[in-house]
């Protein structure tokens, strides 16, 4: 299915190492995505060698960007069909991962590769809206991590992604070229939830394009007001003057 050889030297230059265990998990990844993708709407990404870069190298770039510790814990924002949540788990399966979507049909698959994968006991899903899962004690302030890619410019997902991350865990936004104007847009948010803006760590994947991992320590805690109510985030700007 895909070229497992070209996965494996293309994340070596990452300094990460994937061995035949997970060569193999990636393989029946993207044989069940491209599967699943004929029923249910999964990615617009189906061919086998993109699915390696945009898919598969591109989420690994977390692990690129941040060092992370062993058996750390993550949540995954908005997961679709998985990324980055399961090729981290899939490389690192001494992680434990939540992978949020409010979309369930997505999750349904998301649970199927878990299952087939055999990597259940490390990661599961979450059918819940960001904001409202991230009111509730049991997953507020509880993860080292939390990453988030493609999903909502940073100032929201920082609303919707600061909540879960402990003090002193770090939320990593994967975005693409774009990413200075996003971030001047979202440093007083950021600052207001309690996240500063430590790194912004470029990476080129050969022709793919720039991409931009933007790193955010949890400094305080996110005052309990936040996150807000999805139709208050869009319509009053966190950090923003309000307009009339
Ligand atoms: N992260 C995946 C990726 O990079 O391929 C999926 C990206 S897809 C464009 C955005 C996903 O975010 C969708 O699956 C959508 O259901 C989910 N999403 C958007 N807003 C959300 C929210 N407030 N709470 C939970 N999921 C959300």
């Amino acid at each position: 299915m895909i070229d497992k050889v070209l996965l494996k030297n293309e994340v070596e230059r990452l300094d990460i190492m994937l061995d035949d265990t997970a060569l193999e998990r990636f393989d029946t990844f993207a044989e069940m995505l491209i599967d699943w993708n004929s029923r249910i709407n999964l990615t617009a990404i189906t061919d086998p060698f993109e699915i390696v870069y945009k898919h598969f190298a591109d989420s690994m770039l977390a692990l690129a960007a941040v060092n992370v510790p062993q058996g750390a814990s993550f949540i995954d924002v908005g997961t679709g069909g998985g990324f980055p949540g399961l090729p981290l788990l899939i490389a690192r399966p001494d992680l434990h991962g939540v992978m949020l979507d409010s979309t369930l049909k997505k999750l349904m698959f998301v649970d199927h590769v878990l299952n087939r994968l055999e990597l259940n006991s490390n990661g599961r899903t979450l059918h819940m809206r960001a904001e409202e899962a991230g009111i509730k004690v049991q997953l507020r302030n509880r993860f080292d991590f939390c990453f988030s890619r493609a999903v909502a410019n940073l100032r929201e997902l920082s609303e919707y992604c600061l909540p879960f991350v402990k003090v002193g865990g770090t939320f990593v936004a994967l975005k693409s070229a774009k990413a200075q104007e996003e971030i001047d847009g979202a440093k007083e948010a950021i600052k207001i939830l309690g996240g500063e803006i430590t790194e912004v760590k470029q990476f080129f994947l050969s022709d793919m394009g720039e991409r931009n991992l933007i790193i955010i320590k949890k400094v305080s805690p996110t005052p309990p007001k936040y996150p807000r109510a999805s139709a208050k985030i869009a319509k009053e700007p966190l950090g923003l003057p309000k307009t009339k």
